[in-house]
């Protein structure tokens, strides 16, 4: 299993440090209102490679945070007249909902930030007493950035060339007081109490306040998964400032390397546009829900993109994904045995990937999920037509067992076989057959003029021909 590391910009083979589990951290949402779908095809791509380390072998063990403590969601909380822990947890409950329907798997742990205030007050007492920290006269805690020898080395930036980066967990510049740092490069690792605040606020050796909102995931990512892990992710707008102050502050404060391996996430365009609310193309999940797509379209949409690449999120897009979903599963409902499902060949580690393995060998190549999904389908169609053997047909089943299961792509083929089960024979008139017959001699002939014109008038007397790997059939429009 491959990955590109941000790090070293370099694609890398994906090892657990400690030899059995793979620890891995994902900055998760700020919960003041419903995720958009830029958030959640991040989320899809974590879930992806979770999903992928699993089927490798890898044993992942995943932690995503929940930010329900900064500068939005205690504005939002007051301005509903909600405690800042009611008005989060309705959201988180949202959220949750919502990656159900995308089929995403629940983290190992879901730590929130201010249930670790005392985690994250132990990494700010641990900086000022090395000097990385230090009191403004505001009363907030700064970290120095000068004091830390390789701030930039995950954005590759030089720490001159900052001016200022006092960024909220949406990536918005704050309008914070520039005169209390010493640095404007410095950021906020403990905010003074405000009194905007209202009683959204923690004691600590430096007075009342709140955590900044980069500490939070230093503090959460090393509770659980130790001074140093394997794999930290994110959309790419947390590179800078927010990964290199995490790095700044963990690393500052152990002494020891703090992830081994970085992934970001591109951000989608939508119709060729960067998404926002004036442009009409900002979607949260239920907007799309509600237009009639399914949540497994959008998540097949999700794959057609590869994640280092910018997808252009479009409605033909999601049309297409309906379409290759419902191909899918008519390919699955040819290959599988009758009265079996794709979850009945899951479980256990995989070793050979049969006729899937080029799709396999895409997928955990640097997760390329177009190209997986692209030789999935070339291996499917091949096997919808020859239906090998049910003893050779294993190893390809169980290969597409764990490749879908991979890409979270869930497909049940009981329900399509009821349908065709149910579908009425139709009686088709003589006339109809007779011309019918002739357009598909045209066919054979290679008459297309002839052949066109025969489907045209079969269609305006209400008939159309679907043409099969057998010939053709007639069906009323
Ligand atoms: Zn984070």
């Amino acid at each position: 299993m491959k990955l590109f590391n941000t790090l070293s910009r370099e694609i890398s083979e994906l090892t657990p440090l400690d030899g059995n589990q793979f620890r891995m951290y994902v900055c998760g949402p700020t919960v003041y209102g419903p995720a958009h779908i830029g958030n959640f095809i991040t989320f899809t791509r974590a879930d992806i490679l979770y999903r992928t380390l699993k089927v490798a072998g890898l044993n992942p063990y995943y932690v995503r945070n929940i930010t329900d403590v900064d500068d939005k969601t205690i504005r939002s909380s007051q301005e509903q007249g909600m405690t800042l822990s009611a008005f989060t947890e309705k959201w988180t409950t949202k959220f949750h909902e919502d990656c159900a329907l995308l089929n995403l798997l629940i983290p190992d742990v879901e730590p929130r930030a201010t249930e670790h205030i005392p985690e994250q007050i132990d990494i700010v007492q641990k900086l000022m007493d090395k000097g990385h920290a230090y009191q403004g006269a505001d009363g907030s805690v700064y970290y120095r950035v000068k004091s830390f020898c390789c701030y930039g080395k995950l954005s590759h930036f030089d720490p001159e060339e900052l001016r200022t980066q006092d960024t909220n967990s949406a990536g918005r510049a704050n309008d914070a007081d520039e005169y209390e740092r010493d640095n404007v490069a410095d950021f906020a690792l403990w905010k003074a109490r405000k009194p905007e605040d209202g009683d959204n606020y923690w004691e600590s050796p430096w007075g009342q306040g709140r955590p900044g909102w980069h500490l939070e995931c230093s503090a959460m990512s090393i509770k659980y998964l130790g001074e140093t892990f394997d794999l930290h992710a994110g959309g790419e707008d947390l590179c800078f400032p927010h990964h290199e102050n995490e790095i700044a502050q963990s690393e500052a404060a152990t002494g020891k390397e703090f992830c081994r391996h970085w992934m970001h996430s591109t951000h989608l365009m939508v119709e060729g546009k960067k998404m926002s609310k004036s442009l009409g193309n900002f979607f949260v999940l239920q907007d799309l829900l509600d237009k009639g797509y399914s949540a497994m379209a959008i998540r097949m949409a999700f794959l057609n993109g590869h994640y280092r690449q910018q997808l252009n999120f479009t409605f033909n897009g999601l049309d297409a994904a309906t379409s290759a979903l419902g191909k899918l599963a008519e390919m699955l409902e040819k290959i599988l045995p009758e009265g079996k499902e794709l979850s009945d060949y899951r479980g256990g580690i995989v070793s050979d990937f049969g006729s899937l393995s080029n799709a396999w060998m895409a997928l955990s190549n640097d997760l390329n999920t177009p190209a997986a999904l692209g030789a999935m389908f070339s291996a499917l169609k091949k096997l919808a037509k020859t239906k090998p053997q049910v003893e050779a047909l294993e190893v390809d089943l169980k290969a597409i067992a764990a490749l879908t299961y991979a890409l979270g792509l869930e497909v049940e083929v009981a329900s399509l076989r009821k349908q065709q089960e149910a579908k009425p024979v139709v009686e088709v008139p003589a006339d109809i057959a007779a011309l019918a017959e002739k357009r598909s001699e045209a066919k054979k002939a290679k008459d297309w003029g002839t052949a066109d014109a025969l489907r045209q008038e079969l269609q305006e007397k209400g008939w159309k021909i679907i043409d099969t790997r057998e010939g053709y059939s007639v069906e009323p429009c």
